[in-house]
Formats: C-alpha cells, sequence, structure tokens
C-alpha cells in the first residue's frame, strides 16, 4: 500500500475530475487523481475497433459549450462540422421515407401546427427554467408530478406530435421512457441547451467534433497532471471529518484502453484536506464512507438513475447516402435507432453511420443474440438509407450499461419528483467531500461542457475553503504568539 498527502484528491478521471485538477493545480495546490479504469476519460472514449476509429462515447460540440470550446482551444485541437448536405429523412407511422430540408417534420399540416405550437409553449417555460436551480420556479413542485409524456398529452390529441416532441428529451437526452421522468425534468435537459428549439435542431446541438477524438480533452488534461493521475484504482473507502480525508484505493484489472504514466500497481492511500467525488452520482455507494454520508445525501442518491442508450457504429467502405443527396441526418419515433447521423471521421474516404436505440427499444434488443441484435439494427438503419445500410464493413454497439463504472448512457436524472425535492442539495458539500460531474450540471447538464463546468465550479469552491481555512490558521497562531 503506497501513501501519499495532497491538497485534494480527485475520485475519477473524467472531464470534471480532470479539470478541477488541472484547474487546483494551476493555484498552486497538489492533487491526486485516482481512477477505478486503466484509462482516463470515463464516458470519453476514442478507440479504434476493427481498423476504424469510432467514438465510443460522447462526440459532439454545440455552440453554446463555451466551457468545452474554451478547453478544447486552450489544449490546441481542430474542430470539424458534422456533414449535412442534403436531404435529412423522417420515417412517419406509415413505414415510409420521407426526404425533408429544414427543422420541422414532413408531417400532416396539423400534425406540423401542434408541433410548432406546442414548440413555441415549451420554449416560453423553459426561458423562465434556470438551469443551475429549476427546482426554484414558482410551478417547479407542479412541473415535477406531471410525467413528460402526461404534460404533452394534455397539450395535442395528436399522437403524432407528441412522440415527435417527446424524443427531443426522451429518447434523444435523458434516454428513459417518456413516463418515468417529469416535465420539470424535461424542462431542464432543455434549458440546459439554451432551448427547447436549440435540443431539436440537431444542426445546433450537434454541431461540431474534435479532429482525432473527443477523448483528446481528457488525455491531454491527464497529461498535464502526469505521475498525479493512478490509474487502475478503485477508490473503496473514503474516511472524513473536519480536519480532512483519507481515501483507499485497490486496483482494478479495468478494462483495455489507451492508458497514460502514473498507473499504480498496488493500492493506494492518499491522505488530503478536501475530496472531490468526480463520478456519476449511481455509483457513489460503491464507496464506504467512514463517518456515513447523512440522511439527506443516503436519500436522494437513490432518486437518481442512469438513462441507458445503445450508440451503434456503422462504417462503409464509402458514405454512400451522400450519393443518393442524403445528409445521413434521420429520425423516427416508429424506428429502433430513433435517430442516425453521418458520423464519418475528418479525413477519411469511409463513410461512417451513427444510430441510437434508447431505453425500452435498448433493454429489448439486450434480450437477443448479438446477430439477431445486429440484424435488427441494421435492418432499421435500412428503412432510412436503403438496402446498403445492411452490410457495413465494421460494426459495434457501444453498450454502457455493461461498464462497471459507468452503468448507463448518457447520464444520470431524477425519478418523478425527485428534481424538485432533492435537486437544490446535488452539489451541497458534506464537509470536506465536493461533488462534481456532468450529471449535476446547470448549463451543459449531461455533456462533457457540463462536466468541465462542474470540475471549475468545484475547484473554486475548494480554493476559496482552503485560502480561509489557511488566513484562520495564520491568525489564530498570531494570536496565540
Ligand atoms: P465520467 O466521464 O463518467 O467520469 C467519471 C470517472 O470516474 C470515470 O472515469 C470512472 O471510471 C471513474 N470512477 C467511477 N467510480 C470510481 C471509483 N470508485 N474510483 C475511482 N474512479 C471511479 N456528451 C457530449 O457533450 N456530447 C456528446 O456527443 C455525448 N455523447 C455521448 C455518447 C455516449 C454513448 C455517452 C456514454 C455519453 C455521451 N455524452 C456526450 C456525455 C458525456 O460523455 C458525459 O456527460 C461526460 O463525459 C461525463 O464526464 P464526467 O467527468 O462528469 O463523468
Amino acid at each position: 500500500m503506497t501513501e501519499i498527502t495532497r491538497d485534494v484528491v480527485i475520485i475519477g478521471a473524467g472531464a470534471a475530475g480532470l479539470t478541477a485538477a488541472n484547474e487546483l493545480k494551476k493555484a498552486g495546490l497538489s492533487v491526486a487523481v485516482v481512477e477505478a479504469r486503466d484509462r482516463v476519460g470515463g464516458r470519453l472514449w476514442t478507440d479504434t475497433i476493427d481498423g476504424a476509429m469510432l467514438e465510443i462515447g460522447g462526440q459532439w460540440i454545440s455552440p453554446d459549450q463555451h466551457a468545452l470550446i474554451e478547453t478544447v482551444d486552450e489544449l490546441g485541437l481542430d474542430t470539424f462540422s458534422r456533414y449535412r448536405e442534403g436531404d435529412s429523412v423522417y420515417v412517419g407511422p406509415d413505414g415510409v421515407a420521407h426526404r425533408f430540408t429544414g427543422e420541422m417534420f414532413p408531417v400532416a399540416p396539423e400534425t406540423e401546427a401542434a408541433i410548432a405550437e406546442i414548440t413555441e409553449r415549451l420554449d416560453a417555460m423553459v426561458a423562465e427554467i434556470d438551469p443551475d436551480e429549476p427546482w426554484a420556479h414558482p410551478q417547479a413542485a407542479e412541473w415535477d408530478r406531471i410525467s413528460w409524456e402526461a404534460w404533452l398529452r394534455t397539450q395535442t390529441d395528436d399522437d403524432e406530435a407528441v412522440r415527435n416532441l417527446a424524443f427531443a428529451t426522451g429518447s434523444a437526452m435523458l434516454t428513459k421512457p417518456i413516463h418515468t421522468f417529469s416535465l420539470l425534468q424535461s424542462l431542464l435537459m432543455a434549458a440546459s441547451a439554451g432551448s427547447y428549439s436549440n435540443l431539436v435542431d440537431a444542426d445546433f446541438i450537434l454541431d461540431k467534433r474534435v479532429v482525432g477524438g473527443l477523448q483528446q480533452v481528457p488525455l491531454l488534461l491527464a497529461e498535464r497532471l502526469g505521475e498525479d493521475v493512478f490509474l487502475s484504482q478503485a477508490a473503496r473507502t473514503v474516511e472524513w471529518s473536519d480536519a480532512g480525508v483519507t481515501v483507499t484505493t485497490t486496483p482494478t484489472t479495468g478494462v483495455t484502453g489507451t492508458t497514460v504514466p502514473g498507473a499504480a500497481t498496488g493500492g493506494l492511500t492518499v491522505r488530503a484536506r478536501q475530496v472531490v467525488l468526480a463520478l456519476a452520482p449511481i455509483l457513489y455507494d460503491r464507496i464506504s464512507f467512514v463517518p456515513a454520508l447523512p440522511r439527506r445525501q443516503h436519500q436522494l442518491h437513490q432518486h437518481l438513475s442512469m438513462g441507458f442508450v445503445i450508440k451503434v457504429h456503422a462504417v462503409y467502405d464509402r458514405p454512400f447516402w451522400r450519393e443518393q443527396g442524403l445528409s445521413g441526418t434521420a429520425f423516427s419515433p416508429y424506428e429502433l435507432s430513433h435517430e442516425a447521423y453521418d458520423n464519418s471521421n475528418h479525413g477519411d474516404e469511409r463513410g461512417t453511420l451513427v444510430g441510437f436505440v434508447s431505453d425500452q427499444n435498448a433493454d429489448d434488443l439486450f434480450t437477443l443474440s448479438a446477430d439477431e441484435r445486429r440484424e435488427r439494427i441494421l435492418e432499421s438503419l435500412s428503412h432510412y438509407y436503403g438496402p446498403e445500410a445492411k452490410n457495413p464493413v465494421v460494426y459495434f454497439e457501444s453498450d454502457w450499461g455493461s461498464e462497471e463504472w459507468t452503468r448507463g448512457a448518457y447520464a444520470a436524472s431524477f425519478d418523478m419528483g425527485g428534481l424538485h425535492r432533492y435537486g437544490a442539495d446535488l452539489r451541497s458539500a458534506v464537509g470536506p467531500i465536493r461533488f462534481a460531474c456532468s450529471d449535476m450540471a446547470g448549463a451543459g447538464y449531461q455533456h462533457v461542457d457540463g462536466a468541465i463546468r462542474m470540475g471549475r465550479l468545484v475547484a473554486g469552491k475548494i480554493r476559496e475553503t482552503l485560502q480561509h481555512a489557511d488566513v484562520d490558521a495564520a491568525t489564530h497562531e498570531g494570536v496565540s504568539a
């Protein structure tokens, strides 16, 4: 067992933890980052599968994500735009692929009118929500008590309109069935992206990617920390008091992935003044806290759960859909893969499609064999792009539900009523224990941008706390002298 002492120990080398560690180090504080996996990045993971570079986790950047954009720029990374020339495809209840351009799906005029009207209403509601404190809205309790689906059904009888409005925050973002989360949770999701309209605008929300992959962000942040990052070390115990913390880890076998220097072989004991839990909140209960966390945290963490989506990668010898004048952008609330995009890599002559299978559909698919799953998913993609979609040269499913140190995708959200009841305490420090991850962000909630914002925020709070403690100690010494 190696014993080290630092000002701050950070548990989790995702975007949030590595941002916090870099900010603290810049402020002259010493840090140690302990990471359960044998790679950094957490839900950011760029890997080569059967010769194709794939973004297994997060990848897109939208123009409002200033914290991520600043970080990408500061790290000297280049970005490129998602391919979007040509027609998009929508498959309606008739099962037919309809081409369209612009943001509105090619639906009947009355359905279009219902979607437009409710979108306007949602934008007005979202404009009143502060993503950092959605529970503070005067109607928060009311909006947290009705499910997203039930509320939409009070707005219109048009089922196709409901399905299309629902999926922006449902299948596409929170990745849970729409009866399982509240209207308030849905409004927070939209507010975190600036508006409901932003969220449904693929050209906005899925704007840019990083050349070479988004995992370079955590890889480069970790490089700056060098030997202060300890890989394959799962935090098992956090002993805490007002005087500080002791974090004990045990080595893990981890998963194969990109590594950086700093991997330790035995367990670690890190003594520090403060600890940052930079992991998804659904994983906190894997750690023993001594003494136990307070009642409020015990309760509130039980009301958060991960969504679940399968990200499907299909690589072809060429982007054949472009030859048909298709952009690759495709949607259907009636399809197994409810959305799909051209995800070809920068400078790569091959074409990559990425599709998503969410919540209940994802559960159902995992009852099938791998071959059946692949067949069903490619069949769904062929409804958008034609039969050629059934024959990729590389096929891969990102299954974050099986990842021990994540347990779902994309992120965690509250169950019905939980956001209003517990949201305000999610980020509250407990003695020297701080919490930071994308799952508790306001702007950039569930996104890398939110993770970076939370990393910055927690680093600022720690700096303040430790400076005050140092000033108090110096004053006390002065008085004693
Ligand atoms: P994480 O990345 O989860 O980092 C937490 C770290 O803690 C992990 O490395 C984990 O291994 C570690 N850990 C857990 N428990 C312990 C322990 N006990 N001891 C030590 N270490 C521990 N976001 C976007 O902005 N754009 C996208 O296009 C996008 N697409 C996505 C697609 C997928 C398939 C997924 C899964 C996510 C996507 N996201 C996207 C979301 C984004 O990737 C995450 O919100 C963000 O990366 C989370 O960062 P984090 O640091 O908060 O948490």
